[in-house]
């Protein structure tokens, strides 16, 4: 899975595993393997551009994700607006830790790092302010890759434990349209990152 080997020279394909010299790409050129046809590397256009637009975009809309009401549900007979955090007090207070837990872990606590992971990244990049840190820093963020989709999971887990527990209607609220837009402008954010440019840049300026 990892195209950033070792050997700075060659690239092995991840289907395959065939070798090859590590291709020289300009923007918007894919390299493919030749024994089986999958991509071996690609520049994408404009990435760091539009990763950080993306990244700001998803910060701005942070606020609004967590505190306005994701869903109205009645309680008691009494129509109440529940957003994400109260979800999550709501579960505290039902006994259900483990779960507010993961779903603070993976439907706030991981957006939010990824997006002012790439935020930063991409700041760094468009305003030439690269230093030796960016290196490790990436190699971190890189990881954080693997946890991309729990968020999604972890927002419908969310919603069916409030219907479990309340037995209750459940309306679509502004909140949840604006977490919606935040995992995808966080999901667009990390895809328009280019990873292979990242590397080659810092590697070029830091590595000895
Ligand atoms: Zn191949």
């Amino acid at each position: 899975m990892n195209t950033h080997s070792d050997n700075k020279y060659l690239i092995a394909c991840h289907q395959c595993d065939a070798l090859f010299d590590k291709p020289e790409l300009k923007q918007g050129q894919s390299a493919k393997c030749t024994r089986c046809g999958c991509t071996l590397a690609e520049r994408k256009v404009d990435s760091i551009e539009r990763s950080y637009n993306w990244s700001l975009a998803g910060i701005l809309l942070l606020m609004p994700a967590i505190l306005l009401p994701i869903m109205g549900v009645t309680l008691a007979g009494q129509y109440h607006h529940a957003s994400l955090f109260d979800c999550i007090l709501v579960l505290i207070d039902r006994g259900f830790f483990m779960i507010a837990v993961l779903v603070f872990l993976f439907a706030i606590a991981v957006p939010v790092v990824r997006l002012f992971g790439a935020f930063y990244l991409t700041y760094s990049f468009k305003f030439n302010k690269l230093k030796p840190s960016l290196l490790y820093f990436f190699r971190a963020f890189h990881h954080l890759d693997n946890w991309a989709m729990l968020n999604v999971f972890m927002l419908g887990i969310v919603v069916s434990m409030y219907k479990l527990i309340d037995d209750t209607e459940v309306s679509v609220n502004m909140g949840l349209l604006a977490f919606i837009l935040l995992l995808i402008s966080s999901t667009m954010a990390i895809a328009a990152l280019d990873h292979d440019y990242i590397w080659q840049e810092l590697e070029a300026e830091f590595a000895d």
